[in-house]
């Protein structure tokens, strides 16, 4: 039977590492917010940021499924270099937003050949095994607002209004 959970807000710090220990990033800049049940953060990290006490650590490793996804060959693309001849400055690492009408799907350039420019629409991280280390600094219900919102508000989450 599916549980209802009151959706909550949580703060978490975090440093986040490849399978061979080396950082990719971290929440430097002040705790991360998220509203819990909105897809907002991997899904394996918020049921384990759920479980936690205020305070409390814990290093959590994720396999690249339960992360960013394995990768899709499907996802990657070849396209003559001068279909591109509009775009400056291509270079491998650009990241270039292709609009397929409803979503916006973003692209990163892999490779440039004289010829032609592979294009991968695959997550940065995907195929790769993650370890976060990660600290609960807060937990709290979440506002009616930031509910119907469909996501958290104040420092470290949704900035507008
Ligand atoms: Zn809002």
């Amino acid at each position: 039977m599916e549980t209802i959970r009151p959706q909550k807000v949580i703060d978490f710090s975090y440093t986040l590492k490849n399978s061979q220990g080396q950082v990719i990033d971290s929440s430097d800049e002040g705790p991360m917010s998220f509203l819990t049940g909105s897809g907002q953060i991997i899904a394996r990290l918020e049921e384990e940021l759920s479980g936690m006490l205020i305070g409390q650590k814990k290093t959590v490793s994720l396999s690249a499924s339960e992360a960013y996804g394995v990768i899709d060959p499907a996802m990657i693309i070849n396209v003559a270099k001068s279909d591109l001849a509009h775009l400056k400055d291509l270079e491998v690492g650009t990241f270039l937003q292709l609009d397929l009408g409803e979503d916006m799907k973003v692209l990163r350039v892999t490779a440039v050949t004289d010829a032609s420019v592979t294009l991968d629409g695959n997550h940065p991280l995907a195929g790769q095994d993650l370890v976060f280390d990660v600290e609960l600094v807060n937990s709290r219900p979440a506002s009616a607002e930031e509910i119907s919102h469909g996501h958290a508000h104040g420092p470290g989450g949704h900035h507008h209004h």
